[in-house]
């Protein structure tokens, strides 16, 4: 058999990689991709990758997910980095509907044999949708795709557009499965950041989510907010406490003025520095373990009776595009504005510019941006999503796996893991990596030891 190290030949030399490491401070405030996915998404192409999509769509035998994007919101959050539009007008929404309907329509008529497990509702602001609009989105999909009648639906919510009756219409539709925005509970920083809401208004949505059939509800925090400090943390990890929901998922801020215009309303506030925000996190992971939440991964918590928490144990904890899940299915169908497919080992994009999106779908010219997979792409993402998830990954396993030579074909990678060995970040036993308990934040900047895409150019955020 061929090995694929004489299919493959490592890009990345020496010279291309980061440079050797100074002090592990400065470490913390390397600019990494999050990796979500590797590669990141960063790297598309202009190409037809619609094509691929739906011939390898059709050869699915196992069931997929989908992802659909809302964009739209009713007003900014001044830290935010997601692509959304803005508006009060919810005919928009109508219109953006009709158009989603015909990309619906493009895709099963091609395609119509695959079925669906899941259900991913993300945004921008799913909620924005009216009651009605949800009604007509969800006829749409049950009449185009399969779905397995143990379908698992799920939703991104603003709980400052729910109401009750709204929950139980959401219910009602089957979903099962809430995701809400919290991100800091204290007045100031809701202030400052432009999104106010009430700790009771959100502990009645969650007493009405439960009561109305939803099994499991997940809250958004964010670390790093301007205004925000260990007091602040330790109100909302009171409330955290109230709310009593299954799942925690703390992201940190990341603040890159020069991409996203609002954040730069933040020049007067009050920012923390890199070392408080690391005590923050700190105080979360802490106050979370002593509230019984487990640490799932690098940003999230759970119960011990969680599906995260047992894929955890289990070893099949997996990443996608949403963040880490126990949904064990890499394969995504992505609808709508932005929204990314993973069918096969081909990743698309449907452009990111509403205009431009509608103009697609008018012109059937959907995914084209994107990239095929190769088999070295291949195996850095199965070390990348292994360190992401467990902390460690044996590389000689993953070696065997690919048929390669693992001392020659990443050497230089291994070099770097050696002086991040000597620095106390990891150990480094037997081409096993295992990061050190107290460098787990690192986690992203040892996964970009074996991104062999990462370029000064491209603009991550910090690891804290
Ligand atoms: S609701 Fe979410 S997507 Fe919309 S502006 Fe706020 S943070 Fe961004």
């Amino acid at each position: 058999m061929t090995s694929l190290a004489q299919k493959i030949t490592p890009s990345v030399t020496s010279a291309s990689l980061p440079p050797a490491y100074v002090d592990i401070q400065s470490l913390y405030e390397r600019h990494v991709p999050r990796y979500t996915s590797y590669p990141t998404a960063v790297e598309f192409a202009d190409g037809d990758f619609n094509s691929p999509i739906l011939a390898n769509l059709s050869a699915q035998r196992k069931p997929i997910s989908l992802y659909i994007h809302i964009p739209f919101c009713q007003s900014l959050c001044n830290y935010c980095g997601c692509n959304k539009r803005i508006t009060q007008d919810k005919t928009k929404a109508d219109i953006y509907l009709d158009y989603l309907a015909n990309e619906i329509r493009q895709i099963s008529t091609v395609t119509p044999s695959f079925t669906v497990s899941h259900i991913h509702y993300g945004g921008g602001s799913p909620s924005f949708l009216t009651p009605a609009q949800h009604t007509r989105l969800h006829a749409l999909i049950n009449e185009h795709f399969h779905l397995l009648t143990e379908v698992q639906q799920s939703i991104e919510c603003d709980p400052r557009n729910l109401t009750p009756s709204y929950i139980s219409h959401l219910a009602n539709l089957g979903f099962r499965r809430l995701s809400l925005g919290i991100q800091d509970v204290n007045a100031t920083v809701q202030q400052t950041i432009n999104r106010v809401q009430s700790k009771a208004h959100i502990e009645e949505c969650i007493y009405h989510a439960y009561a109305s059939g939803f099994t499991s509800i997940n809250l958004d925090l964010i670390v790093g907010l301007p205004e925000q400090t260990t007091r602040t943390i330790e109100e909302t990890l009171r409330a955290v406490q109230r709310f009593d929901c299954e799942r925690i998922s703390v992201f940190n801020y990341a603040h890159l003025p020069a991409r996203f215009p609002s954040q730069r309303k933040f020049e007067k506030a009050n920012m923390p520095s890199i070392s408080q925000k690391k005590a923050m996190t700190q105080q979360i992971a802490k106050g979370l373990n002593q509230l019984g939440y487990q640490k799932i991964g690098l940003d999230h918590f759970a119960k011990q009776d969680d599906s995260l928490s047992k894929a955890l144990e289990a070893g099949t904890l997996s990443r996608n595009f949403q963040g880490y899940t126990s949904d064990n299915n890499d394969q995504i169908l992505g609808l709508g504005v932005s929204a990314i497919s993973n069918i096969g080992n081909t990743r698309s994009q449907n452009s990111v510019d509403l205009a431009k999106y509608y103009n697609q779908v008018t012109q059937s010219q959907l995914r084209h941006r994107g990239m095929s997979l190769s088999q070295d792409d291949l195996l850095r993402g199965q070390i990348i999503s292994q360190l992401m998830c467990n902390f460690s990954v044996n590389l000689n396993d993953i070696a065997r796996q690919f048929h390669l030579n693992l001392n020659t074909y990443m050497h230089d990678e291994l070099k770097q893991l050696r002086e991040f060995a000597q620095l106390g970040v990891l150990s480094l036993k037997a081409n096993k990596i295992t990061m050190n308990q107290e460098h787990r934040p690192l986690i992203r900047v040892i996964a970009s030891v074996f991104d062999k895409y990462l370029q000064s150019h491209h603009s991550f955020s910090s690891v804290i």
